[in-house]
């Protein structure tokens, strides 16, 4: 099934659905010469084609923005906010829309896509508050006659890099704050799954926002790389895999840029032998086997405490087997499929590998075909149980909907196991004894704690905390955290004489 594409009047036909970029106010052929399938991950059906857009493509963008910053950080915030107001407005009116599309490219429930796009939309409400939160502060007589004042000021143009998992959500942990501080934006969306932002862009244009306040550049390293390199461009926000957070996170910070990187993660779920064993068992599945485990803040170890063993592993293991997988369009499916066939074979390998490093395993999703879309990347949900805290499997992030067990004898091992690691996304705990609950969220070292919660992701008035190889960077995104990220501060210290002659 093809999706309905934005409309670009004649540029959708001319380019036999190459996707555009949209730079300054305008949708634009990309200058690529090679271009990559937005496949649907369920049929396998071709969407689009998504250029590979060139350094060239993202100079463009960056002189469009910076000419558009100088005029538009000149804008008063309570004005700037009222484009925000209107998308919100037309967010809401398009979420079925986009929900349909994000479940078209990435494969998600269009349950998930919803509930994707609601968070997004609350990140625009909360950066509607800009008039109030990026005010600074001040103090008279610091000494005698003198006062001083701390301004905030947008930094520049900015540029968001995002993941593949949440195509419609995540440039919104960044872009309405960045815009609403007076900043300039460039998008580069993840190019497995384009067509969400097209549509996003669709509706920023439909604000109205002058041109170069908003661009959106399809592609992948080239672009990247031309963003960490580009003088114009003066802070980044990046959200994927570990290993280029670090890339990102170190070629950006060379070339003098503010720079915020959320990486990957292998979050643990620890039960303790008091917690209600029914709804820890619903919250865990839905935690590891929600977005088909693609998700940074999914549990992928469960580790049981005590007594919790026992009944956590039979509860769990049902709750597996009987989750509904399928296409994410069609009723009553819990679970579509993974984002590509590599990453299909990647997480089956990892699989292997934990059975080969001694897990038993326990559900085994691999080889599945889902009738009806029998070439589509689906895995059923997988448990591992016996996995070794020391095996490297252990340590690695699956990023699937695998879950690995473990079981310890205390509390205070399992904190241990969560310290232990080179990760630290989210750490969750399920207990009914609350001076436990208080002892994991004090020494547990995470940056997102769940009490009884199996993702604790962040409201937009929160930032998105992650803590060791999770994040790189000082800021996170959302909330006041994002309008210190998209702001300088500027202290201006001064001092008025009444009679100038008579002070000296
Ligand atoms: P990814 O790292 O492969 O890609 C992320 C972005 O980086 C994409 O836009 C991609 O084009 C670009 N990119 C990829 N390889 C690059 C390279 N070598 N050089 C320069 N740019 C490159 O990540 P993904 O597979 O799209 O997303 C999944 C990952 O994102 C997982 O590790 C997940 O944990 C992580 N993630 C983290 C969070 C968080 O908040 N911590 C949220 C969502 C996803």
């Amino acid at each position: 099934m093809l999706p309905q594409l934005p409309h670009f009047g004649e540029l959708t036909v001319h380019l036999k659905n190459l996707l555009p970029n949209y730079i300054n106010g305008k949708w634009c052929p990309s200058s690529a010469t090679e271009s990559l399938h937005v496949v649907n991950p369920a049929t396998v059906d071709v969407l689009a084609q998504v250029p590979l857009s060139p350094q060239d493509d993202v100079d463009t963008a960056a002189t469009a923005a910076a000419v558009a910053f100088s005029d538009w950080r000149r804008i008063p915030p309570p004005t700037r906010v009222q484009y925000l107001f209107k998308l919100k407005g037309l967010l809401d009116e398009n979420l079925d829309d986009l929900a349909q599309t994000i479940t078209l490219e990435c494969g998600k429930t269009v349950k998930e896509s919803k509930a994707e796009l609601r968070r997004a939309i609350e990140n625009v409400e909360v950066a509607c508050g800009i008039p109030m939160l990026m005010q600074g502060y001040n103090l008279e007589d610091v000494a005698r006659g003198i006062d001083e004042i701390m301004i905030r000021q947008p930094v520049g143009v900015t540029a968001i890099i995002s993941p593949f998992n949440f195509p419609g959500m995540i440039p919104f942990w960044f872009l309405p704050y960045a815009i609403a501080c007076g900043n300039t934006c460039i998008v580069k969306p993840s190019e497995k799954v384009p067509l969400t932002m097209q549509k996003v862009f669709e509706l920023l244009e439909a604000t109205g926002l002058p041109k170069g306040v908003v661009n959106l550049v399809n592609g992948a390293k080239a672009v990247v790389d031309a963003i960490l390199e580009h003088p114009k461009i003066r802070a980044i926000s990046f959200v994927g895999s570990s290993p280029v957070a670090q890339y990102v996170y170190s070629k950006g910070a060379a070339h003098g840029k503010r720079v915020q990187c959320q990486g990957g993660a292998k979050n643990p779920l620890i039960v303790l032998p008091d917690a209600d064993m029914e709804m820890t068992t619903r919250i865990a599945a839905d935690s590891a086997f929600g977005c088909a485990g693609q998700r940074c803040l999914a549990a992928s170890v469960a580790v049981t405490v005590g007594e919790a063993r026992h009944s956590f592993t039979d509860a769990i293991a049902s709750a597996a087997q009987t989750r509904v997988v399928g296409y994410g369009l069609d009723e009553g499916v819990e679970m579509g499929p993974v984002i590509s066939r590599d990453s299909q074979t990647r997480i089956e390998g990892l699989i292997q590998q934990g059975a080969d490093e001694g897990a038993t395993v326990l559900v085994d999703g691999r080889k599945v075909k889902i009738s009806g879309y029998e070439q589509g990347n689906f895995i059923r949900p997988t448990i591992l149980q016996n996995v070794n805290p020391d095996s490297s499997l252990s340590q690695t992030e699956i990023f699937g909907p695998v879950l690995s067990l473990m079981h310890l004898d205390t509390i205070e091992d399992a904190i241990a196991l969560v310290n232990g690691g080179q990760w630290g996304n989210m750490a969750c705990l399920f207990t009914s004894s609350g001076a436990a609950a208080r002892q994991f969220r004090y020494e547990a070292e995470a940056g997102n704690i769940g009490i009884n919660i199996g993702v604790a992701a962040p409201m937009a008035f929160f930032p998105f905390s992650g803590w060791k190889n999770s994040f790189y960077g000082d800021l996170h995104g959302q909330g006041r955290q994002a309008v210190e990220f998209f702001t300088q501060t500027k202290v201006v210290v001064e001092r008025w004489f009444k009679d100038w002659s008579r002070q000296f």
